[in-house]
């Protein structure tokens, strides 16, 4: 099963989503959950380097992290004089992004957050054996498939319905979180917004 199956990715505003997803010969940034640092180089190309000891530095200070209702969200330190802004209004130096938004600083080019998800399916973790599916109430067994929505219910998973319960495969959205059940890896845009 795995954990921290959504990751924060940045790249062009344009020509957007679409273009990252096709591979574009510029395809966007996976930021780490390490703080880091973006800059922008030639052509503003976005420049991800591991953020230095000093606190001052002379890009955007990114660090991604998950807030109490377990969404991803970026918290951005701008530079000193660098005349952020987040969706076309005048940001604070200390923002906090969300996935969907575009963001600019010190002039020229625009860049966007998009939330890239790999699904969370694998066999049934020992916290959750013997608990009831939230979708057809029956135990979720050991040595079974089950999909781990981030509000952190299991739910059956089998992909071919002869080998057992395809809960997660039939519904549309978590029924604890309501949050959309995603099974295909990519990027999920238009962005939910769950604010
Ligand atoms: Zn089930
Ligand atoms: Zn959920």
């Amino acid at each position: 099963m795995q954990t921290g199956n959504q990751e924060l990715h940045v790249g062009p505003a344009s020509p957007g989503v679409d273009a990252w997803r096709a591979g574009a010969p510029e395809p966007a940034l996976r930021l780490p959950f390490e703080p880091s640092i973006l800059t922008k180089g030639a052509e503003d190309r976005l420049v991800l380097a591991e953020a230095p000891p000093t606190a001052e530095a002379a890009g955007v200070r990114v660090e991604p992290f998950v807030n109490p209702a377990r969404q991803l969200r970026l918290l951005a330190r701008f530079p000193a004089g660098a005349a952020p802004r987040v969706n076309g209004e005048p940001a604070p130096r200390l923002a906090v992004l969300a996935p969907g938004d575009i963001f600019r600083w010190a002039g020229g080019g625009s860049f966007r957050l998009a939330l890239y998800v790999r699904p969370a399916v694998g066999l049934t973790p020992g916290a959750v054996i013997g608990k009831s599916c939230p979708v057809c109430r029956m135990p979720l067994a050991a040595g079974s498939t089950c999909y781990a929505c981030i509000c952190g219910v299991a739910m059956h998973c089998e992909r071919d319905s002869e080998a057992g319960l395809s809960c997660a495969p039939l519904s549309r959205e978590c029924p604890v979180c309501r949050r959309p059940i995603v099974l295909a890896e990519g990027y999920i845009d238009p962005p939910v917004h769950e604010d």
